[in-house]
């Protein structure tokens, strides 16, 4: 396999997420409902009984350098995105690791932003969460399957950068992992586990059954 420098991988990821987001807002959103028009505004991000995205390490790299270039954002108000991950670690009991299936455990997502909405929209945005919106009819809903070539080419970019040092994991945690005033040690420690597995990305990926029934699953008000 090719290996890729971070920066190349950021770039490749940016412009695969850009042709599925514009693909999904062509093709399926003008059959969804309209944000806008939302009575509950953001409840499919805060949601703590639903949200459980997970996303890898070259995505979270990428989500990281939105935060960092956004000119709107305040350095207080960056922090906050970070203060808000590991309160949401926390209180949800989000861990890497130790035989937990990460996926079965859900979160209020610290990107979302009152007022603004989620922080990494227009560049850095999870897959399901672009496949994700609220329609009327079934026959309307994007099939799954864009959003499993688009997380099978992140986990390809993954590998191709970091080996097999990486894993899907909820967004909260790898913000903190991430997180520049962090440090980077847990990160280091666990790129150090991950490296040695036998199969990369051996952590359950998009597959899952769980993630299958949860993840992207469309809110839908009759
Ligand atoms: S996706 Fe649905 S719940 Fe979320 S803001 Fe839009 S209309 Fe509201
Ligand atoms: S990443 Fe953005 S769209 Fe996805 S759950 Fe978080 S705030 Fe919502």
């Amino acid at each position: 396999m090719r290996k890729l420098s971070e920066a190349a991988g950021l770039a490749v990821l940016q412009r695969g997420k850009a042709a599925f987001q514009t693909h999904v807002k062509l093709n399926f959103e003008p059959a969804a409902r309209d944000c806008r028009m939302c009575p509950t505004p953001g409840v499919c991000c805060t949601d703590a009984h639903f949200v459980n995205v997970h996303i890898t390490r070259l995505e979270a790299v990428a989500i990281r350098e939105t935060l960092r270039r956004t000119p709107r954002l305040t350095r207080d108000e960056r922090r906050a995105v970070y203060a808000r991950a590991r309160a949401a670690v926390e209180r949800y009991g989000l861990r890497a690791g130790g035989g937990d299936d990460t996926y079965a455990r859900t979160y209020s997502c610290p990107l979302f932003e009152p007022g603004v909405g989620c922080l990494v929209h227009a560049r850095s945005k999870p897959a399901p969460c672009i496949q994700h919106a609220c329609y009327d009819n079934w026959e309307d809903v994007p099939p799954l399957d864009f959003q499993r070539q688009t997380e099978r080419r992140v986990e390809q970019l993954n590998a191709q950068v970091y080996g097999a040092a990486w894993a899907w994991l909820p967004t909260p945690l790898w913000l903190t992992l991430v997180d520049p005033d962090a440090g980077g040690a847990e990160l280091s420690r666990l790129a150090r586990v991950w490296a040695a597995r036998r199969t990369p990305g051996a952590h359950p990926g998009p597959d899952s059954r769980a993630q299958r029934q949860r993840r992207s699953l469309p809110v839908l008000r009759i």
